[in-house]
């Protein structure tokens, strides 16, 4: 039950053949999301094979093929409605079921990654048996994935429990990718960043400003030290993930929110401030406890390899 699997973010693209829940061999390219979809799926074919080769794994014994993508994908046909940013320009036109049934021949499943992330987590990670889970993944932006009595959320497009990084908190604020405005993402995310850290009047003086990238790495790493604008850039950052939470508590009641995605390497900081906000401003006066994805940055990867062969299994 060896399957190809590719975690499509905004800035990365990771690959695997995963066997059974098992990764057996990993890649990373770079996701040229401006190139779009198609490009991307003709850069990850060859190095699919490549996998295959090093594994000694026949391509014939690929039984299934899973995507996890930045995007809202209707839970039924598979059709991308849309990809924030302007990213993968070419997707919510791309006939994707037929462009990839005809350039692969294998059974193929495609959903959103912080759905693919949390289906991870679920099965093999910190929410074994949980039945009502939210996630929030944080990285190039903030996804967000909802299971409720052991079912994925999705409504209509796919859009239910996915938007919430595009949940206003700031009326005021800057236009999102995705068209709206002051979303979760426009305030603390990987792509708004390095904007934010350069319009500041104390850049300058900041050793964010010696980085190759400004990065949440560095703006954890650096508050740690001491500096004045990394302080400040992580505790706006904290206050608006925890409001993310609390706002995902408020809808969903959860009894669990997992944090995942490449940010959550800073969980130590961010889980504490997290509950602490929580148990401060949420409506909820029980308990919900909040982890770091026990999977850390494989959940996505993990999560669509298994989604991939139960649905290929599902269909045969
Ligand atoms: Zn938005």
């Amino acid at each position: 039950m060896a399957v190809w699997a590719a975690d499509i973010g905004g800035t990365a693209i990771k690959l695997a053949i995963v066997d059974r829940g098992r990764i057996l061999l990993t890649r990373e390219i770079a996701a040229l999301p401006g190139d779009g979809l198609r490009h991307a799926m003709n850069r990850i074919a060859p190095i699919w094979q490549e996998l295959c080769q090093q594994t000694a794994i026949a391509e014939s014994d690929i039984t299934a093929i899973g995507i996890a993508l930045p995007a809202i994908v209707a839970p039924e046909s598979g059709k991308i409605w849309a990809v924030p940013g302007g990213k993968f320009p070419d997707a919510p036109t791309l006939k994707f079921a037929a462009w990839i049934d005809n350039k692969f021949r294998k059974p193929a499943y495609w959903c959103n990654d912080a759905h693919a992330a949390l289906a991870g987590e679920i099965k093999y990670g910190v929410a074994r048996r949980a039945k009502n889970v939210g996630m929030i993944t944080l990285g190039t932006g903030v996804g967000t994935a909802i299971v409720l009595r052991g079912r994925h959320l999705t409504g209509t497009h796919g859009l239910a429990g996915n938007a919430g990084g595009h949940n206003t908190i700031d009326a005021g604020g800057g236009r999102c990718g995705c068209g709206n405005i002051g979303c979760v993402e426009t305030q603390a995310s990987s792509w708004v960043l390095p904007a934010q850290a350069a319009d500041s009047p104390l850049f300058s003086q900041s050793a964010l400003a010696a980085e190759a990238s400004v990065t949440y790495e560095a703006v954890f790493r650096l508050a740690r030290k001491g500096d004045f604008l990394a302080r400040q850039l992580r505790a706006h950052a904290l206050k608006t993930w925890a409001i993310t939470a609390t706002t995902l508590i408020h809808n969903y009641d959860p009894e669990l929110l997992v944090i995942g995605g490449k940010i959550a390497r800073s969980a130590d900081v961010i889980v504490p401030f997290m509950q602490k906000f929580i148990r401060a401003h949420c409506w909820a006066k029980w308990n919900v406890p909040i982890r770091p994805a026990a999977l850390g940055n494989e959940a996505g990867i993990r999560g669509i390899a298994y989604l991939a062969a139960k649905d290929a299994k599902r269909s045969r």
